[in-house]
């Protein structure tokens, strides 16, 4: 078994998976907005390609011995080139090899990326360089156009990631890890670790608990879940990552919501007077220039049914300005019909995007902007008191999570696929789709995504209103 570049993902995101990976990989199909950015990725190494071939002749490579063939030849770029070093142990196939004046060849990668400063295009590359074992840096184009060199500075890294792959190689068993929401929900060995977690109730299982907080409980003699609810926040010791009695109330609440499915409020849920407005946007990150483009600013009025819902759409990133202005006079018009409104949204997305267009635009004075970004802000987190008032029975707090629950609001969106990356990708297909018909029926898909989002916070609201008020 060889190193690989493409392990560093895998190794940056869990050591298990890297092991998985390597003793025991599973076949899976990646998502849609997955397959989406490997498309957008090929399709950017096919552009690179093609420069490099209006400069210099370019020669494909077929196999590892047909490499070294070209090299010896001294072709100008080699396409595909394939490395291997078995006495290191590592393996990778740069996307180009580029002849330099003295004869070496320096390695090259085409990344969508915006920045040569992640770990995986660092470790990647840093590995080129190792097959390559000439001393040149590698060369990365970037997503942006910009083309950045990789040198000695990422050697650290690149030996940390290999001294560490050898040892999950030589390791016989699974790696012992913790659980963590974020990265083992979207993991292609969720179905295979998820049992053994639950089997043995580990606490990191549990929203808000860090696995190296787990760790420590676990030293200090709460191993599980059931043990943690039946703490106190006297026999719950300070660990990293719960420090205060605050955190360790809300861990051991969250490990007896766990078990019991109960909710338990923290405080009053105070929620403020107004005509609410419930707000949502959904935006295009692939875009040429990278600035997210909002596609859809959505909007549910009074009387709140499913035809009180009113948008802003724009057709593609040209009209990115005008979006932003229909967004902004849609906002002046609400204000004027109602005394007092309150845009209600879930997380800080919505606000963080108009800071973001009024710093685009240099529209931080415009009068509609200080109001929606000043004191009296008519924005609402609805998320704020969900987080600071209640302790659900859930792992994650997104909006689905709460409103997809049956115990909880239990509101269900018409599309059961559809999700913020979803509509990424059918947005992305409405903009390379042809055919009128098939562009309205994308666009009327996402529009219904949108309104039942802004349909679940109005739910989320009433939820909190006949509950927790
Ligand atoms: S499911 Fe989680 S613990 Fe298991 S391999 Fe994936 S990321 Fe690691």
């Amino acid at each position: 078994m060889l190193i690989k570049p493409s392990d560093a993902a895998a190794w940056i995101s869990c050591p298990r998976r890297a092991w998985l990976d390597k003793h025991q990989p599973t076949a899976y199909e990646p998502d849609a907005f997955n397959q989406l950015l490997s498309d957008r990725g090929l399709a950017h190494e096919a552009a690179m390609l093609a420069k490099l071939e209006n400069q210099f002749p370019v020669a494909q490579a077929t196999s590892f011995e047909h490499t070294q063939a070209l090299i010896q030849q001294g072709v100008p770029v080699i396409y595909q080139g394939r490395l291997v070093d078995e006495h290191q142990g590592l393996v990778g196939y740069p996307d180009f090899l580029i002849r330099q004046e003295n004869g070496q060849y320096q390695s090259a990668d085409a990344k969508l990326s915006l920045s040569e400063n992640k770990k995986a295009i660092q470790i990647q590359l840093g590995i080129y360089r190792r097959l390559m074992g000439n001393g040149l840096p590698a060369m990365v184009f970037l997503g942006d156009g910009r083309t950045a060199l990789l040198g000695d500075e990422v050697e650290l890294l690149v030996d940390e990631f290999i001294t560490s792959m050898r040892a999950l190689l030589e390791l016989e068993q699974q790696p012992p890890v913790r659980y963590s929401h974020s990265k083992c929900r979207i993991c292609p060995y969720e179905a295979h670790c998820r049992p053994e977690f639950e089997a043995r109730e580990d606490i990191s299982l549990l929203y808000g608990v860090h696995g190296k907080a787990a760790d420590a409980l676990t030293e200090a003699g709460i191993s599980t879940i059931s043990k943690l609810a039946a703490s106190t926040i006297d026999t719950v010791p300070d660990v990293p990552y719960l420090k205060g009695s605050k955190r360790k109330y809300r861990a051991i609440l969250q490990a007896q919501s766990f078990l019991s499915g109960k909710v338990f409020p923290l405080d009053k849920v105070a929620l403020p007077e107004g005509t609410w407005i419930h707000f949502d946007i959904e935006d295009n990150p692939l875009t040429r220039t990278r600035e997210r483009h909002v596609y859809l600013w959505g909007f549910l009025l009074p009387a709140y049914a499913k035809d009180n819902f009113d948008y802003v759409w724009t057709d593609d990133e040209t009209s990115d300005y005008e979006g932003w202005l229909g967004f902004l006079q849609k906002v002046e018009a609400y204000r004027s019909l109602y005394p007092s409104i309150v845009l209600a949204h879930y997380s800080n997305h919505e606000k963080a995007t108009i800071r973001k267009y009024a710093e685009r635009y240099a529209m931080e004075s415009h009068a509609t902007v200080t109001w929606l970004l000043g004191q009296d802000s008519p924005l609402f987190d609805i998320q704020n008191p969900v987080l600071n008032c209640l302790v659900l029975p859930l792992q994650g707090y997104g909006l689905k999570d709460i409103c997809k629950h049956p115990d909880l609001v239990n509101f269900q969106w018409e599309n059961q696929e559809s999700g913020s990356q979803w509509s990424v990708v059918q947005f992305n297909r409405f903009l390379s789709e042809t055919n009128p018909r098939e562009r309205q029926k994308l666009k009327t898909e996402i529009l219904g995504y949108n309104r039942d989002d802004v349909v679940a916070t109005r739910h989320l609201e009433l939820w909190l209103r006949n509950f927790f008020d």
